[in-house]
């Protein structure tokens, strides 16, 4: 069942980028194993899947121990008491949503004697109960972010707001692509835009999304 979600997941990437006259090379799909068992996470790296994403960290602790070949992404709203947590193990933080955060990342990344990519996550729903950045903070936060020598500011991840039809999500995508277009204008290397989840990814891809975070449609809950 885990093989035929993610070969459907597939076509339906294929098809939104050829839709969009873009290569489905350029989008990546991040699993995210959140209620997934560790059976299940196994076996979709075994299919073939490179990309994971976790939004709690101790919870998928073993996950990650058992997988270490693997790319790590943290999606969810990280506390600072939990970086020490991350930096061993992950590839990409993808929540950076303040500058206590960005130092705290630096810290432990000085400590382990690394680099670590991170996204800018903006919060493009507008709605209160969602974390990132207010999209007019963006661009000082983006020059304050630049100073912190270890963090690699790869892009920007963003939520639609919940809506029924994904055909709706389609301003939410359009705003976060704009947002990064602007600050590519003013000279930032900006890459990913990490976007679109099991109800809109096809819509997030017509859109530029680089990155997927896809659960519910791969996993089955
Ligand atoms: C849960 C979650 C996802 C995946 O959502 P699905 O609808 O299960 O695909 C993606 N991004 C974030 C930040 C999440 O918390």
């Amino acid at each position: 069942m885990l093989a035929d979600n993610y070969h459907l997941i597939k076509t339906n990437i294929d098809k939104a980028a050829r839709k969009a006259g873009r290569k489905p090379e350029e989008i990546k799909l991040i699993a995210v194993t959140k209620s997934a068992t560790l059976e299940d996470t196994l076996e979709a790296s075994k299919l073939g899947i490179t990309h994971f994403g976790v939004n709690r960290v101790q919870e998928e602790t073993v996950k990650v121990e058992k997988l270490p070949a693997v790319n790590w992404h943290f999606i969810g709203h990280l506390q600072r008491n939990k970086v020490k947590y991350i930096m061993p193990f992950y590839a990409m933080v993808q929540t950076l949503d303040r500058l206590s955060l960005a130092r705290e990342l630096e810290r432990w990344a000085e400590k382990n004697d690394r680099e670590i990519d991170v996204l800018v996550q903006v919060n493009i729903s507008g709605e209160e109960s969602k974390f990132g950045l207010d999209p007019k903070e963006l661009s000082s936060f983006l020059d304050q972010a630049r100073g912190f020598k270890r963090l690699k500011i790869k892009g920007l991840m963003g939520m639609a707001a919940f809506v029924n039809d994904p055909e709706e999500a389609r301003p939410y995508f359009r705003r976060l692509r704009q947002l990064r277009d602007d600050s590519v204008a003013k000279g930032l290397a900006l890459p990913e835009l990490s976007m679109g989840m099991t109800n809109d990814y096809a819509v997030a891809i017509e859109e530029g999304a680089t990155m997927v975070r896809v659960g519910r449609a791969l996993f089955g809950w």
